[in-house]
């Protein structure tokens, strides 16, 4: 069984087009952490929870940039696996991952037995 079987096309376009967006994304936060100065609005150093909300946000976009961060990671290997022929199977067991599952979540690496296991 070849990896013909599945449509991998469909799915390359999906993660390609999630890649774009996620690079976007990437930017955007980074920006938006680099230059405060322009985007502080009408902050006042002088009140208290203004400068309690600035620091929330930018543990927010901390967090965000880390999340992205990583999935831009699983997308850009799943698309290495694509080219490799080894899209669709668990990275961990080596079976077919479910198709439903890939439908789902395109970019996974593990069939949902083992990311189960590793959640756990
Ligand atoms: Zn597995």
């Amino acid at each position: 069984m070849t990896t013909e079987m599945m449509d991998t096309n469909s799915l390359r376009q999906r993660l390609s087009d999630l890649r774009v967006r996620l690079l976007a994304e990437l930017n955007h936060v980074r920006d938006g952490a680099d230059d405060g100065s322009g985007q502080m609005g009408d902050f006042d150093p002088n009140h208290p929870a203004d400068m309690a909300t600035e620091m929330f946000e930018r543990e927010m976009s901390e967090t965000l940039t880390e999340n992205v961060e990583e999935l831009l990671h699983k997308v850009q290997r799943a698309l290495a696996r694509i080219e490799q022929g080894k899209y669709g199977l668990c990275e961990d067991c080596g079976k077919a991952i479910a198709q439903a599952r890939l439908e789902t979540v395109p970019y996974t690496s593990f069939c949902i037995t083992c990311q189960a296991r590793q959640e756990s």
